[in-house]
């Protein structure tokens, strides 16, 4: 057995994708005499800077020989690869091994490689150690994802799948041609196994890439069967070529668990806390607010959801000081970028001054320790009162919409969340 991986073949301007390279090197392997058992799309850590767009990149597992395929995607790079872009940079690694013996200290620079910033230095000593065939053009970064593909089979303990339908190629950078009713019909039907097919209230086709680029839509889902369902049920310009892709989309595999007062800058976190400061829209629609750990007496932190996330944000206005709080996102420049929250416990209550029970004007002091008074009714009250607070939020779990989603973010409607979930759809 052999696997390939291969990454930073696109250009954002020119529009190749590293997807696509993989389904024309398959292609090229099975006219060549190999099969292939199954091709992987993993993002990886989605605030590595230099990618493209969603920090994706793939691995084919085949019975092809390993170095007759290894010469076989040095061509092909060399071929379809965005060279003249300054900012691609190609990699390739080939493991002359089965998918299931990759050894543990690449399936661990795999889950090292979708949470923390790796060197191509670490890379590429690594794979020389493991003794697997690779190159790098214009740097050669790109061997980063390659080998973080290849150990993600053994490395990672869920998957989902994506079927992704290409256009002909020199449709590439026209307009795509897709009937949108077709798209959301498909999706309802499609929904739950199919997810983030479509943003219904935005009325958004997120299956379909903006981006000029040789896909035509790509379907997201829990099982293979659910993915070519809905993608059978799409109306469209002619496709050339389904390819379904095993992939960590829609699994969190980037969040690990995290305590305010000891997170880091460029790592996603799940964290819990309580709501420190009242959330406010600032310029550009940004809500920000910031929550504290007080058994850790901790400093507060902000949290920030962005104009993009749309309506993910009235829930986030919703949220009062005292509200305690689980956070997912990544820290970047010193605030969480909220992805999801749960709302765990509500403040209910609130202390306030009495209202007279005659008038139901608010009460004066009567003086120190003297409790309150209404001068007008002469009605007394020995102190402050609580009073319920009506609510607007449910307690639970909340999510930036679809169209607004990272491609490793998990919807809640796949489950596993503690609490009620409030999917986004
Ligand atoms: P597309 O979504 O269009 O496929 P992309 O967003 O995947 O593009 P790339 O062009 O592949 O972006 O660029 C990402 C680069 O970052 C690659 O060279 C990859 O090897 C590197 N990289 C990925 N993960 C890490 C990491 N954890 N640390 C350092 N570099 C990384």
């Amino acid at each position: 057995m052999t696997v390939i991986g291969l990454d930073d073949t696109d250009s954002r301007t020119r529009g190749m994708c590293t997807t696509y390279l993989a389904t024309q090197l398959s292609k090229a392997i099975k006219q060549a005499g190999g099969s292939i058992t199954r091709q992987l799309l993993i993002r990886l850590n989605p605030a590595i800077e230099f990618k493209t767009r969603g920090n994706a990149a793939v691995a084919i597992h085949t019975d092809f020989n390993a170095t007759t395929a290894f010469e076989i995607t040095q061509d092909l790079i060399e071929e379809y690869a965005e060279m003249s872009d300054v900012n691609t940079s190609p990699g390739v690694v080939v493991s002359p091994e089965s998918p299931d013996a990759i050894p543990e200290v690449i399936s661990q620079f795999s889950f090292k490689a979708i949470r923390e910033r790796i060197s191509i230095e670490r890379a590429s000593e690594l794979a020389s150690t493991a003794g697997y065939a690779q190159q790098g053009w214009d740097g050669g970064r790109g061997r980063i994802g390659a080998l973080a593909a290849i150990g993600a089979w053994t490395g990672l303990d869920s998957w989902t799948f994506e079927q992704i339908a290409y256009r002909e190629f020199d449709r590439c950078g026209t307009p795509r041609s897709i009937d949108t009713n077709s798209v959301f019909t498909a999706a309802e039907q499609g929904y739950p196994q199919t997810w983030d097919t479509v943003d219904r209230e935005a009325t958004e086709t997120v299956c379909v890439p903006a981006a000029p680029g040789p896909i035509l839509f790509g379907i997201r889902g829990d099982s293979i069967a659910a993915t070519t369902t809905v993608a059978d049920a799409i109306e469209s310009e002619p496709v050339v070529q389904r390819t379904v892709f095993y992939t960590n989309q829609g699994t969190d595999q980037h969040l690990r668990d995290g305590k305010i007062g000891a997170l880091e800058e460029n790592k996603a976190y799940r964290v819990g806390g309580e709501v420190h400061t009242a959330p406010s829209t600032g310029p550009g629609g940004h809500v920000t607010f910031k929550i504290i750990d007080h058994r850790r007496n901790t400093a507060p932190f902000t949290c920030i959801a962005f104009e993009p996330t749309k309506r993910f944000r009235d829930h986030v206005r919703l949220l009062r000081v005292g509200d305690r709080l689980t956070v997912c996102g990544e820290v970047s420049a010193g605030s969480i970028k909220l992805e999801k929250f749960a709302l765990e416990e509500r403040v209910e209550s609130a202390i306030t001054t009495p209202n007279c029970p005659e008038c139901s004007r608010t009460m004066k002091s009567a003086g120190r320790q003297q409790g309150y008074r209404c001068r007008r009714c002469n009605t007394r009250e020995p102190g402050k009162v609580t009073v319920p607070i009506e609510r607007d939020i449910e307690p639970g779990w909340y999510e930036v919409p679809p169209q607004a989603r990272r491609h490793i973010a998990k919807p809640l409607v796949r489950g596993g969340f503690n609490g009620e979930i409030h999917p986004s759809r």
